[in-house]
């Protein structure tokens, strides 16, 4: 079986997915919702897959406002911290239905541990509105937060966080532990969890992938 994407590119890519014209593609555990770039059915590795999808997604923009939608912003984000050869995790914060702050991963560019896509992004919404509260504000993330970012959005009275994968190795928001939903904190954060799950994994797997061939 060969991935058509890296067929055509010249690229190489475990294929994982099976995609059918604007359908559902399913191999294994990995599903995916992809249309092949020639928009036949055909295979595509997860690489490949997240370049169609971002194809897909920018041909039809999501403006609606759904959880989705705001999720594929944070994607976005995600790629440009990838591009720069940054551990790909984005962020963006939304009020009333406009994105206040963004953010990506810049650990390494920026020398600094707390530069993590979730920190970055709440920082740029308190400049962006009226201080450190962030009261009605949803913070959307490829990856369940660490500990760290988990205390910042309790600290910034952040009211709703949506995730994208779960991180089992370093999560804290249902994973290694629950900062978010303590009810021992005076403040706790709804979450709703798996949102684009499939193409946040892909892009961290994608990465790390990519960085084992490189050895
Ligand atoms: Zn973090």
């Amino acid at each position: 079986m060969k991935c058509r994407y890296c067929a055509v590119t010249g690229r190489r890519g475990r294929v994982v997915a099976v995609a059918v014209a604007g359908g559902f593609a399913r191999r294994g555990d990995f599903p995916y919702h992809v249309r092949s770039p020639a928009g036949r059915r055909g295979y595509v590795c997860a690489e490949a897959a997240v370049v169609v999808e971002r194809t897909v997604n920018e041909q039809k923009p999501d403006r609606d406002g759904s959880d989705a939608g705001f999720m594929r912003l944070a994607l976005r984000e995600a790629e440009r911290a990838g591009a720069r050869g940054e551990v790909p995790v984005g962020a963006v914060v939304v009020r009333d239905g406009e994105v206040v702050g963004r953010g990506h991963n810049r650990r390494e560019i920026d020398g600094d541990p707390l530069a993590h896509a979730e920190i970055l992004a709440l920082r740029q919404a308190a400049a962006n509105t009226t201080g450190w509260r962030l009261v009605g504000c949803t913070l959307y993330v490829t990856l369940e937060p660490c500990a760290m970012c988990a205390g910042a959005l309790v600290n910034a009275r952040v009211e709703r966080l949506v995730f994208g994968a779960y991180d089992p190795k370093g999560g804290f928001c249902g994973s290694l532990g629950d900062v978010v939903r303590d009810p021992r904190l005076n403040h706790r954060v709804e979450v709703v969890d798996r949102v684009l799950e499939a193409e946040c994994s892909a892009l961290l797997k994608s990465f790390f992938a990519a960085l084992r061939r490189k050895g």
